[in-house]
């Protein structure tokens, strides 16, 4: 048997529904906040990840996916989704008429060759957004607004916003440089990781799973304390900002998220105070990076398998509708072409129907009706139908009535 590779799920029945119930607040919420939706390619060329994501990463290091296909190429499938948001924006030149700014969501399959886990698998989907070409600090609230209200949306309260500020590249590097000489005489008490980061990015080092608990790291200086007077100044203006959003936040002066490309900002979204559901932040110099102009952009990208799994666990309730409108069931094989022909009248009119395509003899179909838990079933038999007439049964009262099958959709719009 061929069975489905390690840290990969199919999605179907119950959970299909769930996360359609998940995408539709998404996307009607997305559209309210005036994002539009955007795909981009699952595999892209290798060097965009390792140039936007960053050389040094873990996840460039190891987590891709890489392959070589037949042409030779390198690529990568994508681990995240701003890096391909970046290269469509820049491909298509949309920086050359930034009177507005650019907003994209996505809904993605994302591939990371992790440890599977509870809520970490190798391919997992990710709904994120980007906001290209504001560098107000308004767009900064406006993003962590649209993510905390997404998951407020879908029935968790108990989440805080953790915010820090790694500030502008003056701040920054005045930050590296300080990491750096606390780091250099303790390095060898670290993991190996660490000390090959030290060089390349001392700031990955801040989050390494390995050595998180260690002294070392906790006692390391914090970015907060190198912000110089405007990125102070704009990292209190944020504060301002979710105060009067009623956003519930709390600045958590540890947080530099895993990634290269951040500045300013950076925030996760958490549960009970226990663990991350998304992520987020400004990247200014990401455009820049991967080839095109000065533009700023700040983004944010929730896991739909922690989402799925903490609204499980917060016992929210997901309507899921698990009945259908109408069975049809027919007496014999002569009325089997009605059956045909009526469900697709049916379902044209908007009723979800179902009608045996299994040959079953007519006790069976009735087991059918409450196997679909079917709000209402007709019987079709060749005697009724001479006089183009059907018998109908509300499957609840049990109220039977013969209806003209010209007047059927008329007959269900009133009772439905
Ligand atoms: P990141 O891009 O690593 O900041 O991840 C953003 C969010 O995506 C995380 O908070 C998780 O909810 C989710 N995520 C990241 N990696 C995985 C994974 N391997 N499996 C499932 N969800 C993930």
């Amino acid at each position: 048997m061929i069975t489905k590779q390690k840290g990969t799920y199919d999605i179907y029945g119950e959970e299909a529904k769930k996360r359609a119930y998940v995408d539709e607040i998404l996307d009607s919420l997305c559209e309210k906040y005036n994002y539009g939706y955007i795909e981009t390619p699952v595999f892209e060329a290798s060097e965009l990840f390792h140039r936007g994501v960053g050389e040094a990463t873990d996840m460039v290091q190891k987590e891709t996916y890489d392959f070589k296909d037949r042409g030779d190429r390198m690529l990568t499938l994508r681990p995240e989704g701003t890096a391909g948001v970046v290269r469509w924006f820049i491909e298509n030149k949309l920086y050359g008429n930034m009177s507005e700014p650019v907003k994209v969501y996505y809904n993605a399959k994302m591939y990371r060759y992790e440890r599977p886990q509870s809520g970490r698998n190798r391919e997992f989907t990710q709904w994120g957004f980007e906001c290209f070409g504001s560098d107000d600090v308004m767009s900064d609230a406006e993003v962590i607004s649209l993510a905390y209200n997404a998951y407020r949306l879908l029935g968790l309260d108990n989440i805080v916003v953790r915010i820090n500020s790694l500030g502008d590249d003056e701040s920054r590097n005045r930050y590296r440089d300080a990491l750096l000489d606390y780091l250099k005489p303790r390095i060898n008490d670290l993991c190996e990781d660490c000390q090959k980061r030290l060089e390349k990015n001392p700031l990955r080092i801040l989050d390494c799973k390995v050595d998180a608990d260690s002294d070392i790291i906790k006692n390391a200086p914090k970015t907060i304390d190198y912000l110089n007077d405007t990125s102070k100044e704009r990292f209190d203006k944020l504060k301002d900002l979710l105060d009067l959003m009623d956003i519930n936040y709390e600045v958590d002066v540890n947080l530099v998220r895993g990634l290269d490309y951040y500045n300013h900002i950076v925030f996760e979204i958490v549960l009970n105070d226990s663990y991350a559901l998304g992520g987020g932040g400004r990247y200014n110099g990401l455009v820049e990076t991967l080839g095109g102009p000065n533009i700023p952009g700040v983004g944010f990208a929730m896991g739909y398998d922690r989402t799925l799994l903490a609204m499980e666990e917060e016992g929210v309730h997901i309507p899921i509708n698990d009945s259908i409108d109408i069975y049809l069931l027919y007496v014999s094989s002569s009325e089997k072409d009605t059956a045909a022909y009526l469900a697709q009248d049916l379902r044209l009119n908007g009723f979800v129907c179902e009608t045996d395509m299994m040959s079953k003899s007519l006790k069976a179909q009735f087991k059918s009706v409450d196997r679909y838990n079917a709000k209402y079933f007709i019987v079709l038999n060749d005697e009724d139908l001479k006089d183009n007439m059907v018998t109908i049964k509300d499957n609840k009262t049990k109220e039977e009535e013969k209806v003209n099958i010209n007047d059927l959709v008329d007959y269900l719009d009133m009772h439905m």
